[in-house]
């Protein structure tokens, strides 16, 4: 991988990090707003506040997730072996982390781990 690539990668990394945490910032707040709202709505959207919370729950999850990855991600350019599969160490395609620039295996192996 060229310091092109690299360079590429890692302004295409810190892009989607901007973009999770303000995701994330919004999340944050309709996973606390539950609470406020429980003596003005009725049992029902009550009930659908709460789906929404849990939602909202699962998704801040997902996003604290996606931000460990790119972490990583932007850690390894640092360290020198970004673009490396983490379980063989064999070069992932450019193509594949084309799509998910914080993808931490190559093809087969994100098969085989999948299985
Ligand atoms: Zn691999």
């Amino acid at each position: 991988m060229t310091a092109l690539d690299l360079e590429y990668f890692e302004t295409r990394l810190l892009e989607m990090q901007a973009q999770v945490m303000g995701i994330a910032g919004l999340v944050a707040g309709a996973a606390g707003t539950v609470e406020l709202d429980q003596n003005r709505v009725g049992r029902l959207s009550r009930m659908d506040a709460m789906q929404g919370q849990a939602m909202a729950q699962a998704s801040a999850a997902r996003q604290a997730h996606q931000l460990k990855l790119i972490e990583f991600a932007l850690q390894r350019i640092d360290d020198g072996v970004y673009g490396l599969c983490l379980e063989c160490d064999n070069k992932i395609a450019v193509a594949r982390l084309e799509i998910d620039p914080a993808t931490e295996y190559c093809i087969s192996c994100a098969e085989k781990l999948e299985r």
